[in-house]
């Protein structure tokens, strides 16, 4: 497989790394202080990346996005994912998701998402429904042409910027061989509907100025129009539309794990201890080796998925090994930058000692990485099983 940039993959590149560069990287320090993305600077942030086409570059250019193809977008999340999480993602994308937006849904929540104008929120997991999901107890009861809402969704991403939740619920409980299974159904429900909450979730020790909420619906009325697919199916919405987001978090590991071992390396070639370079001290120029191997090997295997999305022919298996490739790598990485530098790559002034906080992250969300290994082995021996 022939990974070579093209001449336009070259050119956005090197554009998206100006940008993180000269409007990203100059911020990163006031947002982790603060642990705040202020309003002022993130209308700045997107009004520049929609001005260069950065934004929403994920959409199809017919719905007026970036039109990239997968591969590309793992290209560019890379490069986005070099800078501090929360500012990153103000550049990031609306949720593949809404392209499952029709009629009118579409110049409510999907065009002016692209255009810039709208944030959405994704959510799922519940206090007591984390990896397993389906066992969600947020529930949405037919009444007439409504649905009354009630239940609560946790760590749920950026909701407190977000105009409206692209929210799981159930609707219904099928008897299945393995049991009772319930029926989920996705929902667009708009910040400020009357018995929607939005409050601040927990203190994260990963990503400063980005932040996670409770979700809070007590009787939240909605109306069936407000359906994102059709009812019971809101797990087939999310199958077909969300696979990509375990790629894009490979790729914005990806990017991490540059700029870890761009200050590592650049260290381990100038900081003298006993008369040399500590790069000459194998104890140090091993770990750049192992380092520099995760690196390629996490870069390979998401390329791969993302190649084969690029052909509609990423499978659960692809994606799953993505994630699991880059987060691991980048948990390794980090880790031993920071013990290359010693003493300061724990210290805030530099990048090293918040790379490292928020990579613990990265095997948690979207999946842990035990899930990620549950899909990778399940689908290795279901060949076998049904043979
Ligand atoms: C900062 C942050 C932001 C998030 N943002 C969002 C969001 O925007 N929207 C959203 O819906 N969710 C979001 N999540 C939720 C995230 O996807 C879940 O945290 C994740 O799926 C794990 O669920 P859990 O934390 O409840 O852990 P649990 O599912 O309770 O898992 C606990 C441990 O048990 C292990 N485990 C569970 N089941 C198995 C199994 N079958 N085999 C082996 N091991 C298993 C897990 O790997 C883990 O080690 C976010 C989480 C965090 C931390």
């Amino acid at each position: 497989m022939n990974f070579q940039h093209t001449e336009e993959q070259e050119l956005l590149i090197d554009t998206a790394r100006r940008f993180v560069e000269e409007e990203l990287y100059p911020h990163e320090q006031e947002v982790e202080a603060t642990a705040q993305v202020t309003e002022d600077l993130r209308r700045q942030v997107i009004q520049k990346s929609l001005e260069i086409g950065l934004y929403a570059a994920n959409m199809p250019e017919e719905l007026g996005g970036g039109g990239l193809d997968p591969l590309t977008m793992c290209m560019l999340d890379r490069e986005l994912g070099r800078a501090n999480y929360a500012l990153q993602y103000t550049v990031a994308r609306p949720s593949n998701i809404l392209q499952a937006c029709v009629g009118e849904q579409r110049d409510k929540y999907l065009f002016p998402c692209i255009r810039g104008e709208k944030t959405d929120c994704l959510a799922m997991t519940e206090p007591g429904a984390g990896s397993d999901v389906r066992s969600m107890s947020c529930k949405a009861e037919k009444d007439r042409g409504d649905f009354i809402i009630n239940g609560t969704k946790h760590f749920i991403s950026h909701a407190d910027v977000s105009d409206f939740v692209i929210l799981f619920a159930a609707t219904g409980v099928d008897n299945s061989p393995r049991g009772p299974r319930k029926r989920i159904t996705a929902f667009l429900v708009d910040s400020g509907t009357p018995g929607y909450t939005i409050r601040p979730g927990y203190e994260s020790v990963s990503h400063r100025g980005y932040h996670n909420c409770i979700l809070e619906f007590d009787n939240c009325r909605v109306p069936d129009n407000q359906v994102l697919g059709e009812v019971d199916t809101g797990f087939e919405v999310a199958n077909d539309w969300l696979g990509n987001t375990r790629l894009q978090v490979a790729s914005i590991c990806l990017g991490r794990c540059d700029r870890a071992f761009e200050l590592a390396c650049e260290y381990a070639a100038s900081r003298t201890q006993f008369n040399q370079t500590i790069g000459k001290f194998q104890g140090v120029s091993f770990k750049l080796a192992d380092m520099e191997l995760k690196r390629r090997a996490a870069e390979l295997i998401t390329y791969q998925a993302g190649s084969r999305a690029n052909n509609n022919q990423m499978s659960d298996m692809d994606a799953a090994l993505a994630k699991l490739a880059s987060t691991e790598a980048l948990a390794f990485i980090a880790d031993e930058a920071v013990q290359i530098y010693g003493g300061m790559g724990l210290m805030s002034d530099l990048p090293l000692e918040r790379i490292w906080r928020d990579a613990r992250v990265e095997r948690i969300w979207e999946g842990t990485s035990e899930v990620q290994r549950l899909i990778i082995s399940r689908s290795i021996l279901r060949p076998l099983e049904n043979q």
